[in-house]
């Protein structure tokens, strides 16, 4: 027996932006090819003329390549129709498909003409690789319609002759097809094709265990990659959404889970899209970053979100917060949120001080002003050297720990911020260097002592 060579599909309805489910059968499908060294069609889906655009096909098209998935093959239904014709005509002629003109559903005033299948009404049952045997009674099928005229056809139709003639082993795809394949299975008998095999693996759901949508978030793949989600990350993630690998491994790139990949290993029940564990998955590949590659992905962002809220932004500054912006972040937006929220203005500008707040909760204002009277002399001596924020720790740390960490510290921190949460004043004092370090002790010693 020859073994048949393997081939999966990608078929897309380009009626909407590449749906993060249209992602996940993709990569599926993807890594079964690739497993199996086989190849991959893309079908643009496109016969509902009024709801498919060119602008949703080029956007699928260029999500899935961005995820680095690719094909082999390429067709387009609108372009096909003369072959569905030809495959309609020959049903007709053996009588297995009938013309029918009857009422219009839209407005029975009006007569339609229609092509239904001879639906011979018997048990339909095939092996799916996910769920075992699935049986179907197709009596109550009836002679369903299979193409609005002869060259009009049907998404059923098109579907079995593009997967016979394109020669598609494995029909990779979500549960909700389950229920066309019987009609599938009928069109294909009649035109006697042979039955590729069927995996209908379980749909991922909204965190409310409800049907994703676009009330529940983002479900499109651009707004992830619009955040600055990365394609491995997205990828992975996609990937391990109802599938875990035998290794149980979970940052895995895609050749190391085309290894373990495995149709059979698909979980049963629905998978839950969970933001936050997207988000986890996004920093870890985030922190395996260099420092140029973070750079990268990083000051852009930071550059749009500062000049947005009129901060001039200043690229050596920008270069010294790197490593503290990748702590703060799972995802680039992050940097844009924090950005808005001024958690990084102080860097940029002077913070405006409220007195009230400079000492920590447990001290006066005259300890405070003590306190930052110490540092300032003790940071004017520091050689230029030792300004990086181990030398300005080791110049306070004594001090600090005879008279109480939060006293001395606190207002230090405050001083430089204007925050109640910041970085430590070590670490801010290294990067806004020694000139406006010490100009913000003398403002805060000023509001104080006012
Ligand atoms: N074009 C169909 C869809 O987007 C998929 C058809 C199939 O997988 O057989 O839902």
């Amino acid at each position: 027996m020859s073994l048949k060579a393997i081939k999966v599909r990608f078929p897309p309805s380009p009626t909407g932006y590449c749906h993060v489910g249209t992602a996940r059968m993709a990569v599926l499908n993807y890594m079964f090819a690739k497993k199996m060294g086989g190849t991959i069609v893309f079908r643009s889906e496109d016969t509902d003329r009024e709801r498919s655009t060119k602008e949703f096909e080029e956007d699928i098209v260029h999500e899935l390549k961005w995820l680095g998935l690719e094909w082999d093959e390429f067709y387009r239904q609108s372009e096909r129709t003369p072959t569905y014709t030809r495959e309609l005509q020959r049903l007709i002629d053996e009588d297995k498909a009938y013309l029918s003109k009857e009422p219009s559903k839209k407005d029975p005033s009006i007569e339609v003409e229609v092509v239904r299948l001879r639906n011979p009404g018997k048990s339909i049952t095939f092996t799916d690789i996910i769920r075992g045997d699935i049986t179907f009674d197709t009596t109550e099928l009836g002679d369903f319609a299979i193409a609005r005229a002869v060259d009009d056809p049907l998404y059923h139709l098109t579907v079995v002759i593009d997967d016979a003639l394109m020669g598609i082993t494995h029909v990779i795809r979500g549960e909700d097809h389950i229920s066309n394949t019987p009609r599938q299975i009928l069109i294909q008998e009649a035109l006697g094709y042979s039955r590729p095999e069927y995996a209908h693996f379980p749909l991922h759901l909204a965190a409310d265990k409800s049907k994703l949508s676009k009330r529940k978030g983002d479900v499109a793949v651009r707004s992830y990659r619009e955040k600055g989600f990365l394609p491995e990350a997205l990828l992975n993630y996609l990937a391990m959404l109802g599938w875990t690998p035998p290794s149980g491994r979970e940052i895995m790139n895609i050749d190391e889970m085309i290894a373990e990949f495995d149709l059979h290993d698909l979980h049963k029940s629905a998978a839950v899209f969970d933001l936050e564990k997207l988000r986890w998955f996004n920093r870890q590949y985030v922190e395996r970053m260099n420092e140029d590659e973070f750079a990268q992905y990083a000051l852009p962002v930071f550059k749009s979100a500062l000049e947005e809220k009129g901060n001039s932004y200043d690229e050596r500054l920008a270069g010294k917060l790197l490593s503290l912006l990748r702590e703060r972040i799972d995802v680039a937006s992050d940097i844009k949120e924090a950005v808005a929220e001024g958690e990084f203005d102080f860097f940029f500008i002077k913070p405006t001080l409220d007195p009230a707040r400079i000492p920590d909760k447990k001290s006066e204002a005259g300890a405070a002003l003590k306190h930052l009277s110490f540092a300032r002399d003790a940071l004017t001596e520091i050689s230029d050297s030792a300004w990086t924020a181990e030398g300005i720790k080791d110049a306070l740390w004594e001090y600090a720990t005879a008279e109480g960490r939060g006293a001395v510290l606190w207002p230090l921190r405050y001083a430089l911020s204007g925050r109640d949460k910041s970085p430590d004043p070590f670490l801010i004092a290294s990067i806004i260097g020694r000139e406006s370090t010490l100009a913000r002790i003398d403002d805060a010693r000023t509001v104080l002592a006012a």
